[in-house]
């Protein structure tokens, strides 16, 4: 017998959905919002409808956009020739934030991860490879994945695909982020001191 009212137990199962979020975490947010007033619990249903409503992703470098291209592949002053290879949007806002790089990103929207079913093609990696391709001059790819396995695992993937074109990207530098960023730990995550370190004390590949 289900003791919970329905709408109660639709709230708890879309929480649990989340990332990070079990099942007593999602019983403790949804009892949390029976007792927030209507029109607050409201705004924030509207902000969810207009999640999905409001972005779309920039064909340039897939990043979360309200205009496409996003403002930064459509900034005449940011270096296009630069591309910083990030996992997650929030990434690109972690790396904005020091305030010390102009060139532009792709954002591949996760990293490979065969223990959870995640290939090359669940990712934006292709893309990337072709807008490597279609793009002349490209001085400088820098890589800032999380240092992960699956960061790793990425960077060699990538790495691949760009020497079956040598041909074209031997003129290419390929850096990544320096050391002093701690194994595991998620670009996001790492503090605006470390993170401009990192990308000022950037190596080649
Ligand atoms: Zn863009």
């Amino acid at each position: 017998m289900n003791l919970l009212p329905k709408s109660i137990t639709r709230v708890i199962e879309s929480f649990e959905k989340l990332p990070g979020v079990g099942t007593k975490t999602a019983q403790r947010l949804a009892f949390y919002l029976l007792h927030v007033p209507l029109d607050e619990v409201e705004r924030f249903a509207d902000s969810l409808k207009g999640l999905k409503k409001g972005t779309v992703l920039c064909s340039v470098c897939k990043n979360v956009t309200e205009v496409d291209p996003c403002p930064i592949c459509s900034n005449p002053n940011r270096d296009h020739l630069t591309i910083c290879v990030v996992e997650q949007p929030t990434d690109v806002l972690a790396i904005e934030k020091t305030g010390i790089y102009h060139g532009v990103y792709h954002v591949l929207h996760g990293a490979i991860d065969p223990l959870n079913n995640i290939g090359p093609d669940e990712i934006y990696i292709n893309d990337l490879i072709k807008r490597i391709k279609n793009k002349e001059g490209i001085n400088e790819i820098i890589f800032a994945l999380n240092s992960s396995m699956e960061g790793e695992a990425t960077i060699m993937y990538i790495m691949k695909q760009l020497s079956a074109l040598r041909h074209q990207t031997s003129a290419i530098k390929v850096t990544r982020l320096a050391n002093g960023l701690p194994i595991g730990a998620d670009i996001e995550y790492a503090d605006e001191v470390t993170l401009k370190r990192a990308m000022e004390g950037r190596r080649e590949w």
